[in-house]
């Protein structure tokens, strides 16, 4: 079985390769920004589970903050559209968008079942939205903890690419959500494989890896103690521009906080990645899983802890 497994992997690492050097050069510069039209919802949506992977406890509600003050992500929208159209088509849960940092406040984030931080990168070398957004210090940090209390109590936490940089200086920030923005290489074609394909959560990807145009972000702090469980891992031999070759560099992964449950996906800086079903159900299942319905195994890897 698991010869099996590795074969197909390698099979298709291979031309994922070959993919590579085809298109590399013309990818070089990253995918094209387009504003988020009606037309390509429809596009997601045509594309979308129309069911979910396992039936919700009840509705959820979910926040969808995507509130930026330091570098703007052109896929904001068309992620915050991806996330409402995820729990609209398949009945998982419910979508609340809203930018209000009042959203935050401890008597105002318990209406909330699950936060989604959508490429929330903060500013300057604070590297603190609730800073940037406040200019007050004690209201920050108020509603950054009630942010950390609010999930260790039961609430699911998902991150979406740039939003890991949202709290990027503070350490119980980065040890709830597994790790702090570190850098990247250029955008270049990723190769993401599946760390442990048996996972329920990457049974989208049917086994196989993906390539797709992407920031290769690199992480740091509570990252280096792996205290997640590691889904999507890029393919660093194929990465250009990175040079510490034998580290694993992980870019989706699930944890435990407190009560609560955090799913990181890095994937994706461009809106082009979600036109991909098997991604889109891949994101679903993390949500479902920060959501508390979608049971797995959520343990960091034994070799690593
Ligand atoms: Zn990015």
């Amino acid at each position: 079985m698991n010869k099996t497994r590795t074969f197909l992997l390698t099979t298709s690492t291979s031309a994922a390769a070959a993919l590579l050097t085809a298109t590399g050069a013309a990818n070089a510069a990253g995918a094209k920004p387009f504003k988020l039209t009606d037309a390509w919802k429809a596009k997601i949506e045509a594309m979308a589970p129309a069911t979910p992977t396992v039936a919700p406890s009840k509705q959820h509600r979910v926040l969808v903050f995507s509130k930026m003050t330091g570098f703007r992500h052109w896929v904001t929208p068309h992620t915050a559209a991806v996330v409402k159209i995820l729990g609209e088509k398949s009945g998982a849960y419910s979508v609340v968008a809203s930018d209000d940092i009042e959203n935050f406040e401890p008597e105002n984030i318990s209406r909330f079942d699950v936060i989604v931080l959508n490429n929330n990168c903060s500013n300057g070398k604070k590297r603190d939205l609730f800073w940037d957004a406040t200019k007050d210090a004690s209201r920050a940090a108020r509603l950054e903890q009630s942010l950390i209390d609010h999930v260790a109590a039961g609430a699911g936490l998902v991150v979406m690419h740039g939003a890991i940089v949202m709290q990027n200086n503070s350490p119980a920030f980065s040890r709830m959500v597994g790790g702090s923005f570190d850098r990247h290489p250029r955008q270049q074609e990723v190769v993401c494989r599946l760390v442990d394909p048996d996972h329920p959560l990457v049974q989208p990807f049917q086994g196989k890896p993906f390539v797709h145009i992407d920031e290769p972000y690199l992480f740091k702090n509570a990252y280096t103690n792996t205290n997640f469980r590691p889904l999507l891992e890029m393919d660093v031999s194929t990465l250009q521009g990175y040079t510490d070759n034998g580290v694993r560099r992980y870019v989706a992964w699930i944890k435990r906080h407190g009560q609560g449950r955090v799913f990181y996906c890095s994937p994706s800086h461009n809106a082009q990645s979600f036109e991909r079903p098997e991604l889109l159900r891949f994101i679903l299942n993390g949500i479902q899983y920060a959501a508390g319905d979608l049971d797995c195994d959520d343990t960091p890897p034994a070799n690593e802890r």
